[in-house]
């Protein structure tokens, strides 16, 4: 039985898995660098350690130093919340090498996963549709190029170990290949060390829809839906909702149906989200996730499940109790994230909060580690928090989410409430008739202020 997680990670997700575990009856450790002394994750935890300086390398990335931790309070399982070391195999092995119990999937598919070639070529043999594209890495120019002319333009170049929308690149003519093929290898280098990359087609308008997946050790493999991340800046999402305004119940049964089915041949455990670029009726497969996703309480709240206590109960060697029929999708959720960034410039805007108000009332829940007079760090990621809404309908949703935008309050930094307004008012919104382009279309076409 787990009796204490310590949660390796910070901020809002967090305390996210701070809730689960109080509720689940299990003692919590936090761990956070001297830059997060004050911060919201280490009060609500029952026990706290200071695992080192600011920068995320010698903090939270700091394995030993967590290992550590882990010895000095007891705690018999790690939940490695989003980023940071949830998607290191290495890190899940040596949390399991010293009889902690690491709540994710086994380090074998987090590491085939990680691998965007390798993890392409076993979906594909699972029988999961894929992105047309290079066999495996192209590593000369003149390799490119004749991919390039094979696939047809306009192609990506994308970082075998990408992540975070980095060391991606379009050329949209054979004259432009150069150029993007040596700037992807470059900008995957300096990311991830390594600059090796593949080719893909690019789509023109496809839908990122994403399949969330949960998986117990007797080998029973559920899907709850999908989530529709279309709305992206950079390649990184910023509002998503389900169920996707573009799927129907058949074609959401059927990709589902394909995936539970691949990922038990698999033998995957624990939750992970596979993800897919959907256009002209078809789901290509751009890449999985082995970890609980920055945007799971949209299919929370339209499932009622608890993600995060499903995980802990699977890690434990719990079994799911309930069927794919049982899993019933229900009204309607959408997710902003609320970064602390210039709403025009998107330049970071950390510093102290001099006033917090979260919105409330039905159907409305905020994930933040946010308080009023809460200086918030200049280390880490941007997130002030995730405003999450939910409805009976989509329109109702709609109608809600303008409310609570409304009713939040964030002062003394800028924040991106008032692009997230902006947004609540357009008419391809509204519609939800938007792909993956069209958020950098409306930026682009936009008065600043
Ligand atoms: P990362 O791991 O860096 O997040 P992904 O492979 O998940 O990279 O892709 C992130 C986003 O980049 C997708 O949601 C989509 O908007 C865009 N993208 C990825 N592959 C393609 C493609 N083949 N064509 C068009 N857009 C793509």
């Amino acid at each position: 039985m787990i009796e204490k997680v310590l949660i390796a990670n910070r901020g809002e997700i967090a305390l996210r898995i701070n809730r689960a575990c109080k509720e689940m009856g299990i003692a919590t450790v936090a761990i956070h660098s001297t830059a997060d002394s004050e911060s919201m994750h280490v009060r609500l935890a029952d026990e706290s350690v200071c695992v080192g300086p600011p920068p995320a390398a010698q903090s939270y990335l700091n394995i030993p130093a967590i290992i550590s931790a882990c010895e000095i309070t007891g705690a018999d399982a790690v939940h490695p919340g989003y980023g940071f070391l949830s998607e290191n195999a290495n890190f899940a092995e040596i949390v399991i090498a010293h009889k902690i119990i690491f709540i994710g999937p086994q380090p074998e598919h987090i590491r085939l996963m990680g691998d965007k070639i390798a993890a392409k070529r076993a979906v594909a043999s699972l029988g999961i549709p894929t992105v047309p594209g290079s066999e495996g890495a192209v590593s000369s120019d003149s390799e490119a190029a004749a991919v390039a002319k094979e696939l047809g333009y306009p192609v990506l170049i994308k970082a075998t170990a990408g992540g975070g929308g980095r060391g991606m690149k379009v050329a949209r003519s054979p004259s432009e290949l150069p150029l993007a093929w040596s700037t992807a290898r470059a900008e995957a280098k300096a990311a991830f060390g390594e600059d090796a990359v593949y080719l893909e087609k690019y789509l023109d308008k496809p839908r990122h829809i994403e399949i969330q997946i949960i998986a117990d050790s007797r080998g029973k493999v559920l899907h709850l839906g999908e989530r529709d991340c279309s709305l992206q800046r950079r390649h990184q999402k910023i509002w998503e909702e389900a169920p996707s305004p573009a799927l129907n119940a058949s074609s959401r049964t059927e990709i589902g149906a394909t995936v539970t089915r691949g990922l038990s041949k698999l033998g995957y455990l624990g939750v992970g989200t596979v993800e897919f670029l959907y256009e002209n009726g078809e789901f290509h497969f751009i890449e999985m996730n082995t970890r609980l996703q920055v945007e799971h309480p949209v299919t929370e709240l339209i499932t009622g499940l608890d993600l995060v206590r499903e995980q802990i109960r699977i890690a434990d060697g719990g079994a799911l109790d309930l069927e794919q029929d049982d899993v019933v999708i229900a009204g309607h959720a959408i997710e902003c994230r609320i970064n602390a960034e210039n709403p025009f410039t998107f330049l970071p805007s950390p510093g102290r909060i001099t006033e917090f108000h979260a919105p409330g009332g039905l159907g409305v829940r905020m994930d933040s580690a946010a308080y009023s007079g809460y200086r918030m760090p200049p280390y880490y990621d941007s997130l002030v928090g995730k405003l999450i809404v939910h409805g009976k309908s989509r329109n109702e949703c709609l109608m809600r989410l303008r409310r609570a935008l409304d009713e939040l309050v964030v002062g003394g930094i800028e924040t991106t409430i008032p692009l997230f307004q902006e947004l609540i008012k357009q008419p391809d919104i509204l519609d939800g008739a938007y792909n993956i382009h069209w958020l950098e279309k409306f930026l682009a076409a936009r008065k600043p202020e």
